[in-house]
């Protein structure tokens, strides 16, 4: 079993292990479980060594050591690592190589972690279950046949299975924490503007968040920590520090919001009773449950599907076969229509073509104000609602995702019921609020359930200290997958097309 963060960290500073030592044993492991997994698209063990070798040497000189020395990490394959292949799950991406690190890498390689490779994910962040990667889906550990979540689904695997300790995933309206809730493990979609997203390829700018995933809610803090704070290079990063990881020593009159409606129909008892079970262990230690309503919020899947497209469809222009990546074979240069029409149509996934259609027709002339200026005064109308909330109790406890882990192509042919999975996670992005998804007592399964905190703007280690005092309780985060030690070369299953 993979030692903690940040215990891996102490136990290398103390000089209990070598940062050689834990690259082999993390290579060693990720070749035991990565072919029926899947959580990586690209792994870079000479550079993993390499890195390794020279903090080695850094500690026997005595040189100081970062925050997350020794650590090796995950990173999904939106975020750019120079000089590696950023892939963003694509094929018009397939072949190309970051020019430059992206302010959390570099931050990541300022911090001492050790980069092991880059986690898959679905095409440009787009969808619930990682189905939609262009190079084959990450496999759930719990359950092979079952989907990992998504986007950041290969984040949440390589964690899960004990491939290595933390990963970055990002979160536009749910791709941390829903992925989190499916395998099992802590993932935080920070505060908009906590974390810079200089250097992340953008899917929709005014939801996308960079943030941690982990078993433990102290090393996603430690991970929060090493990454977050105010970044130049990125015009929406907000004047704030992360601030100190600091758990409450009592939860006594913590005010929780609980949000009734979110317990109706459309929750599965499974997931509904995994919950409460939180819910009342927080109330044996002294909080309060204080029922709230978000009356907007039952419009907040059709806001946010609407947003989303809407600026992924801008987003995604550049990719035309002139400026990046791929370019349609024999397409004609002199014909530039032609060129954008060959490129888009082969390099582009179904979902993602789905994706930018909508978002094309949600802005177009004569239908702006009724789509997209509609979706984002609901988007004021839901900010309205925390606003008010946050008055009456400190955060609010709810469920992360509708259902447990769902079966690799139950969704796939009904986008609708895909979108459906996120519907208690767009929320937080729209609000622009920290939450967070924890592992909690699986009740009727031995599958893994999430719950989900949200609190007020900044709220993000706050939140994180409340789940550790769970997790000082409990043990569910610690908790292994019975399908690892899975005999290699298991078949990962085909590609969207
Ligand atoms: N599943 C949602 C979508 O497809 C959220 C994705 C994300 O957070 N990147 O848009």
């Amino acid at each position: 079993m993979i030692p903690s963060a940040v215990r891996l960290r102490e136990e290398f500073v103390a000089g209990e292990r070598s940062a050689v030592e834990t690259v082999r044993e993390t290579f060693a492991r990720i070749r035991q479980s990565e072919p029926a997994l899947h959580a990586f698209l690209s792994l870079d063990e000479p550079g993993a060594l390499a890195a390794a070798a020279a903090l080695d040497r850094r500690r026997a000189d005595g040189e100081s050591l970062g925050s997350l020395a020794g650590v090796p990490i995950g990173v999904k394959d939106l975020i750019g690592v120079r000089g590696s292949r950023t892939t963003c799950g694509s094929r018009m991406l397939a072949e190309y190589i970051a020019p430059y690190d992206a302010t959390v890498v570099e931050r990541l390689r300022q911090a001492d972690a050790i980069i092991v490779g880059k986690t898959n994910l679905d095409e440009f962040a787009m969808g619930s279950s990682n189905e939609h990667s262009a190079f084959g889906r990450a496999c759930n550990p719990w359950d092979l046949s079952l989907v990992s979540g998504g986007s950041s689904g290969g984040s949440a695997v390589a964690v899960a299975a004990d491939q290595v300790p933390i990963t970055l995933g990002t979160d536009t309206g749910g791709s941390i924490r829903q992925p989190a809730a499916f395998c099992g493990i802590v993932g935080l979609k920070p505060t908009y503007g906590l974390v810079s997203r200089y250097g992340v390829v953008a899917y929709a700018s005014s939801l996308d968040q960079v943030g941690p995933m982990g078993r433990t809610a102290a090393d996603c803090a430690a991970l929060l920590q090493a990454i977050g704070g105010p970044d130049r290079r990125d015009s929406t990063s907000a004047r704030r520090e992360v601030g100190e990881f600091s758990p409450p020593d009592s939860l006594r009159g913590l005010r929780i919001g609980w949000v009734p409606e979110q317990f109706g129909p459309g929750l599965d008892p499974i997931v509904s009773e995994s919950v409460e079970s939180a819910l009342r262990w927080f109330e044996s230690q002294g909080a309060v449950r204080v029922p709230v309503e978000l009356p907007y919020a039952r419009f907040g899947i059709a806001s946010y599907y609407v947003i989303a497209s809407s600026e992924a469809s801008s987003n995604l222009e550049r990719f035309d076969g002139a400026h990046y990546g791929f370019r349609a074979d024999g397409s004609d240069v002199t014909d530039l229509d032609r060129l954008y029409r060959a490129t888009r149509t082969a390099g582009f996934g179904a979902e993602v073509k789905r994706r930018i259609l909508l978002g094309t027709f949600a802005l177009s002339a004569g239908h702006a104000d009724a789509y997209y200026g509609r979706a984002s005064r609901v988007r004021r109308a839901i900010r309205d609602d925390f606003d008010r909330v946050w008055q009456q109790v400190d955060l609010l406890l709810g469920p992360t995702t509708p259902t447990p882990p769902f079966p690799a192509a139950a969704k796939t042919s009904d986008p609708l019921a895909m979108y459906l999975a996120d519907v208690y996670t767009v929320l937080a992005n729209l609000a622009g609020l920290p939450a967070v998804s924890f592992p909690v007592e699986p009740t009727d399964t031995r599958l893994p359930i999430g719950a989900q905190l949200t609190g007020p703007p900044f709220s993000d280690q706050r939140l994180l200290g409340l789940v550790h005092r769970y997790q000082q309780e409990h043990d569910w985060h610690l908790r292994r997958p019975d399908p690892i030690g899975l005999p290699a070369g298991i078949p990962v299953s085909g590609a969207d097309s």
